[in-house]
């Protein structure tokens, strides 16, 4: 059973990953999918700066599979 304290974790991972600016730290963001290349790409509308993010495989992807990508993209 996932704790609630875990998800809550996961939940600020993901928000850092796919939602969060990492320049000015804001949320004020968009996904945008590129059809073409297949990514993703999260643009700042406050700094307009742009990132490519993970592919997201699904809205309804498990945070365990978070979790598990997490670590094998830090092995990698
Ligand atoms: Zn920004």
């Amino acid at each position: 059973m996932i704790q609630p304290k875990n998800i809550e974790n996961l939940f600020r991972k993901y928000i850092t990953e796919y939602v969060q600016c990492q320049i000015c730290k804001r949320q004020n963001t968009e996904l945008v999918k590129d059809e073409k290349m297949r990514l993703w790409t999260l643009q700042c509308r406050d700094c307009l700066c742009k990132r490519t993010v993970p592919t997201i495989k699904g809205s309804e992807k498990k945070y365990e599979d978070y979790e598990k990508e997490l670590a094998e993209n830090a092995n990698s």
